[in-house]
């Protein structure tokens, strides 16, 4: 067994190459990956996650861990995370004095392993499956927590678990996510879920599923995805989620799955680009603009850091406004959304996140643009829909978001 010189520092190599191995199993969980960052904490003899997604490994203990294992305990990990089992924690009551911490740990290890069997990504450490509790599989923390009281953890998951602080937690404080971070990067890994298993149905285990659904009832409700979106692109520029992953050409099966990280520019900067060719009505356009204008508000964009183009084949317009009454709709001839998004980028500062509004007939770039997010607002207005069938897929490489007009999902 390999052991460190020194018993406070990590082996940053095998964390990770095991973060990778995990990405490579749960594509669609990069985001809660990357947002992971692991720190030291001596004589911890566990490796535990906090409630702002902060892991604390003892270094001891992963050395002795397998890189493998260690990518399956990251996964079991940002499962508890991704479920909020801290907060449910807090809601059955489990730091009370009736409670049972140790019992809500395994309980919740139970909800999270069931659904890494498929794929064989139950952490050793942390193996606890529901049917050592006598239960059946697919059910909640909060059905095993009674069943599980009789018993000790085997492994302690920390705070982000259980809801009760650990002494190791502060360590992590400067690099954590709080709740409202946490939050959006919930909803973007699941409308990423739930894209993965629309793209390739049956890959997506049937819990995450459930659990997806749950945080994202209506697909309809767009205003909530797009917001997550930027949030987490405006995270990740900011520095609190360093990631960013390239996927190999899905045509060549014979390509090993390799996963690339690459390094993001620090400017928090959103371009929105508009689709104003004859397609598009310029109501719809103004009141999806101003919805879009009021989402970026809310995660914290200021007009300065948002610019807007208008564009149809080529760009007519390249403003800064604060304003969606400012838009000049000009246009109405044909539609190149990729001239729009080369404009964009073009821009100094320049942009990070690239919000294309569009009814979506317009070719698109083969390639990923290199530094940016692109979200791609496709409206779905109304007298198109026998159209539908003509439109373009957009591009695998954006994030997709489906613009409903229906107004009874209206949130806020
Ligand atoms: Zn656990």
């Amino acid at each position: 067994m390999p052991s460190s010189p020194d018993a406070t520092v990590l082996d940053q190599r095998k964390v990770a190459a095991s973060r990778m191995f995990a990405v490579s199993r749960y594509p669609y969980l990069a985001s809660a990956l990357f947002a992971a960052q692991v720190h030291p904490a001596e004589g911890s003899g566990t490796i535990a996650v906090d409630r702002g997604w902060q892991v604390h490994a003892d270094p001891e203990v992963l050395d002795a861990m397998a890189v493998a294992d260690f990518g399956r305990l990251l996964v079991h990990l940002v499962s508890h995370l991704l479920r909020d089992h801290a907060t449910r924690a807090e809601r059955a009551s489990v730091d009370g004095t009736n409670g049972d911490p140790e019992a809500w740990n395994k309980a919740s290890d139970a909800e999270v392993n069931d659904d890494l069997v498929p794929l064989g990504m139950v952490p050793p450490c942390a193996a606890d499956l529901p049917v050592v509790l006598d239960a059946e599989d697919g059910r909640l923390a909060e059905h095993y927590y009674e069943l599980a009281r009789s018993g000790a953890r085997s492994w302690d998951c920390g705070s982000g678990c259980d809801g009760v602080d650990r002494p190791w937690d502060d360590k992590g404080a400067a690099g954590g996510l709080n709740d409202r971070d946490g939050e959006f990067l919930r909803l973007a890994v699941a409308s990423e879920l739930q894209r993965s298993e629309a793209r390739e149905p049956g890959t997506v285990a049937a819990g995450w599923l459930r659990w997806a659904e749950k945080l994202l009832p209506s697909r309809t409700d767009w205003r909530r995805v797009l917001a997550a979106e930027v949030q987490v692109g405006v995270t990740r520029v900011a520095g609190m989620v360093d990631y960013s992953y390239r996927r190999p050409s899905r045509r060549s099966e014979s390509t090993p799955s390799v996963i690339m990280p690459t390094l993001e520019r620090p400017v928090p900067d959103v371009a929105i680009v508009c689709d104003t060719s004859g397609s598009m009505t310029g109501d719809l356009l103004g009141r999806v603009l101003v919805e879009v204008e009021s989402i970026l508000q809310r995660v914290g964009l200021r007009g300065t850091n948002v610019r807007v183009l208008s564009c149809d084949a080529q760009v007519h317009t390249v403003k800064r406004v604060s304003h969606a009454s400012q838009i000049e709709l000009l246009g109405g001839g044909g539609t190149d959304m990729g001239e729009g998004i080369t404009q964009a980028l073009a821009l100094r500062p320049r942009p990070s996140i690239v919000v294309v509004l569009t009814d979506g007939f317009t070719p698109w770039p083969t390639e990923a643009p290199p530094r940016a997010k692109v979200i791609v607002g496709l409206i779905e207005g109304h007298g198109l829909s026998q159209w539908m069938h003509r439109i373009p897929a957009p591009p695998s490489w954006a994030k997709v978001v489906r613009i409903s007009e229906t107004t009874n999902d209206r949130s806020r």
